[in-house]
């Protein structure tokens, strides 16, 4: 049976994969923390509900713009001026079937076979493998020795004649790094100067804490509009993950080329999540606030257990739900005679010593290090905490 030459090459996500593992295990009875998946273990808004119900009474069950409904997506543009400023018309943007689509789309867009784009690294699993798809190149600028935060110089020398897109994600899974004014003004020099486009994925824009301040790129530099796709939706800021609703805005002309592609690939997303995203945007500012300030409680606790252990470090994440530890102390160690090689032993003897699932950092690009999801309740990260001490404090010098 044949399988195509692009479909051997790809790896499912690793952040899924872990999460399905986990749930697997507790199905059978063992008592798993996961630390997996970056999903809010919220409610969604009322408003969600509400607005799903009433489009369920009405009958909203057709198709709708392939693009996603008028309503919602002038909703979207009255979100975007009451925040950052910008403006945008409802032909910019269009809603998909949550935000991972509209990436893909996105590329899919702008990038022919052997185009590069350059990709932060530690960077989010999907890009790598979207970018992959599409037959284009990964191009990365490393930055795990600046604490994950990206080094300008290093983004200019990326740069080459194969280069279309520099694609950044800030607040950033899987680090935790907001990207800060100045950076992004030299960023935006780069993709004006070299003619290139910017997508922005700020899908956790709503979550950063203490004194980072989250900056849209568009706002701080106008110019870049004509050049610039965002990405965001509903998934993160309001706990609606499995309704699938996530949103690209672009400069109309590339809009409409996302949209002519989505129309062929899944036409509009489900009706009634659009309903209920329409809902959330339109009420429930104060249950993001809510949500956000109990994430960044949790953020304090984690980081300060974190803090207390042996063989592992890393610098406190300002926004999302996650924290990327290097773990490279512990490699070469042993756990209970079998010898950790590398991140990925280290996250297999950790889930079956343990039961405590972790995602590991060489999915992101950065080999050495696990990724630590604490969208989950204080008790599990107090007793996932508790379970990942145990096992440090048990690795032993090998020999
Ligand atoms: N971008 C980033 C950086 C993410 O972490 C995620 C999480 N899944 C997405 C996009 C996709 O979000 P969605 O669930 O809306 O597809
Ligand atoms: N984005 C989340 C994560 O990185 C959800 C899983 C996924 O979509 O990959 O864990």
């Amino acid at each position: 049976m044949k399988f195509s030459q692009r479909i051997l090459g790809i790896k499912p996500s690793a952040t899924l994969a872990v999460d399905a593992k986990a749930k697997e295990l507790s199905a059978q009875g063992k008592n798993v923390i996961s630390f997996g998946a970056g999903e809010p273990d919220f409610n969604s808004p009322a408003a969600a509900f509400e607005y799903a119900k009433i489009a369920m009474d009405k009958g909203y069950t057709h198709y709708t713009a392939s693009s996603g409904m008028q309503e919602l997506r002038q909703q979207i543009c009255q979100y975007y001026k009451q925040r950052f400023g910008v403006e945008y018309k409802p032909n910019q943007v269009v809603v998909s079937n949550g935000a991972k689509p509209c990436i893909y789309e996105a590329l899919a867009a702008i990038v022919d076979p052997g185009d590069e784009v350059i990709l932060m690294a530690p960077t989010w699993v999907s890009y790598i493998e979207q970018i992959q798809l599409l037959d284009g190149q990964v191009k990365v600028v490393d930055t795990q020795d600046t604490d994950y935060v990206p080094v300008l110089d290093r983004i200019a020398q990326a740069i080459n004649s194969k280069t279309t897109a520099i694609l950044l994600n800030s607040p950033s899974n899987p680090t935790g790094v907001v990207l800060e004014e100045d950076l992004i003004k030299g960023i935006a020099e780069l993709v004006i100067k070299n003619d290139l486009w910017l997508i922005w994925d700020e899908i956790y824009e709503r979550l950063i804490y203490g004194q980072a301040r989250h900056i849209n790129p568009v706002q701080l530099i106008p110019e870049l509009a004509s050049r610039t796709i965002i990405i965001n939706g509903v998934s993160k800021a309001y706990a609606m993950t499995g309704w699938r609703i996530g949103y690209s805005i672009a400069p109309p002309e590339l809009a409409a080329k996302i949209g002519a592609f989505q129309s062929h690939l899944t036409s509009n997303p489900c009706s009634i999540a659009q309903w209920a995203a329409l809902g959330v945007m339109r009420e429930s500012e104060q249950d993001v606030i809510r949500m956000r300030d109990i994430f960044k409680d949790r953020r304090d606790l984690i980081c300060g257990l974190l803090s207390e252990m042996p063989f592992i470090s890393f610098p406190e994440p300002d926004g999302a739900f996650y924290v990327f530890p290097s773990i490279k102390e512990c490699i070469g160690k042993s756990f209970q005679g079998q010898i950790i090689t590398d991140d990925q032993v280290f996250c297999r003897l950790l889930l079956e010593s343990e039961a405590v699932a972790v995602v590991p950092g060489s999915a992101f690009l950065a080999p050495g290090h696990v990724r630590l999801s604490y969208a989950c309740s204080p008790d599990l990260i107090e007793e996932g905490m508790r379970r990942l001490k145990r096992f440090l404090e048990k690795l032993e010098t090998s020999n």
